[in-house]
C-alpha cells in the first residue's frame, strides 16, 4: 500500500477508518485500477474525444488475489491490528494477552514521571460489573493493584453495599501508570492508554460498567459534562476500537458515578452514589442484602 505523506490526509483517513471499526466493519479492500469512469471524470478539460460508452462495470468481489489494505502505518492505523486475544475464548488466557501486549509500557509520559510498576486491573475476568477509575494513587503504584488505599476500603464497602465481593466484580482504570503528585491524568495519557482498557472490557464483556469519577466518565464516553449531567441514568457502551470474540455481546450499560476519593472528602455525597448503585443493583437483579421480595 502507498504511504500516504499528507498528516491532514492521514488523519482524516485515521479518523475514517476508526468509524468503520466503531460500526464493526474492519476489512478494507482497495481496488487494483481507478475505473475508466473515474478518469473521464477527473480530466474534464481534455482535448480528446471521449472514449465510447462503456457497459456498467460492477465491482466484483475480492477475490483471493484482492489486496487487503495495510496500515500505512502503526501510528496512524492502530485499531485495525489484529489483537492476539482475538478469537480467544478464554477470559483468562486473553487478559493475560493484553497485559503481555502492554509490555514493560512506554507509550506515554507517564512510564518517566515515577511510577513503580504498571496497575493493570483486577477482579473477576467474567465478571458482570465492572468499576473504572482514572489511574492509580501511591498505594496502587506501591501494590501493584487499582483501589487499594482509603478510597480503595470505600469501593470495597460499596461493593460490599451492593451484596457483592471485590473479587466478584472487575476493577481498572483509564491510565495504569501513577500521575505524579496524584494530579489527573492528561488528555494524551488518557489517549494512549484507554486502548488497553477497552481491550480488557472487550475481554470481559460485563453487564454493567460504573464510570468512578467524572475522568473515568469522561474518557469512556466521550462527553464533556459535569457530573450533574452524567449521573442518574444508563448510556449504552461498546469499547472503541475492540472487537469483542462474542457475536452475542452487545455492549454494555454505563453508569456514572462519584469517585470514592470524592466521597471521602465530601461524605454529603454519598446518598447520591448510592443511588446510583441502587440503579446499577435493580439493572443486575441484585437485592438489598435481607431484603424480601
Ligand atoms: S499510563 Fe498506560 S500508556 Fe502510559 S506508560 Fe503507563 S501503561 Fe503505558
Amino acid at each position: 500500500m502507498p504511504t500516504i505523506h499528507n498528516p491532514d490526509l492521514r488523519r482524516a483517513l485515521a479518523e475514517r477508518l476508526r468509524y468503520y471499526n466503531e460500526l464493526g466493519i474492519y476489512d478494507f479492500y482497495r481496488r487494483s485500477q481507478p475505473r475508466a469512469s473515474n478518469l473521464a471524470m477527473a480530466e474534464p478539460d481534455r482535448d480528446e474525444p471521449a472514449p465510447p460508452p462503456q457497459p456498467e462495470q460492477r465491482e466484483e468481489m475480492p477475490r483471493k488475489s484482492a489486496v487487503i489494505a495495510k496500515p500505512a502505518s502503526e501510528h496512524v492505523f492502530p485499531v485495525l491490528r489484529p489483537k492476539p486475544e482475538q478469537n480467544v475464548a478464554d477470559p483468562v488466557a486473553a487478559l493475560k494477552l493484553v497485559r503481555e501486549d502492554l509490555g514493560e509500557c512506554t507509550r506515554c509520559k507517564l512510564h518517566k514521571q515515577g511510577r513503580k510498576q504498571i496497575v493493570f486491573g483486577v477482579g473477576n475476568p467474567q465478571a458482570d460489573l465492572m468499576f473504572v477509575g482514572e489511574g492509580p494513587g501511591a498505594d496502587e503504584d506501591a501494590q501493584g493493584e487499582p483501589f487499594v488505599g482509603r478510597a480503595g476500603q470505600l469501593l470495597n464497602n460499596m461493593i460490599k453495599a451492593m451484596g457483592l465481593r471485590r473479587e466478584e466484580v472487575y476493577i481498572a482504570n483509564v491510565v495504569k501508570c501513577r500521575p505524579p503528585g496524584n494530579r489527573t491524568p492528561e488528555r494524551d495519557e488518557c489517549d494512549t492508554c484507554s486502548p488497553f482498557l477497552m481491550r480488557q472490557i472487550a475481554v470481559i464483556k460485563p453487564k454493567v460498567i460504573v464510570a468512578l469519577g467524572a475522568v473515568a466518565a469522561k474518557n469512556l464516553l466521550a462527553i464533556n459534562a459535569p457530573m450533574a449531567e452524567l449521573r442518574g441514568r444508563f448510556y449504552d457502551f461498546m469499547p472503541t476500537g475492540a472487537r469483542s470474540n462474542d457475536p452475542c455481546w452487545q455492549g454494555a450499560k454505563l453508569a456514572v458515578t462519584y469517585h470514592p476519593a470524592f466521597l471521602l472528602r465530601d461524605p454529603r455525597q454519598k446518598g447520591e452514589a448510592w443511588k446510583d448503585l441502587q440503579m446499577v443493583m435493580k439493572y443486575l437483579g441484585l437485592k438489598l442484602a435481607g431484603k424480601q421480595e
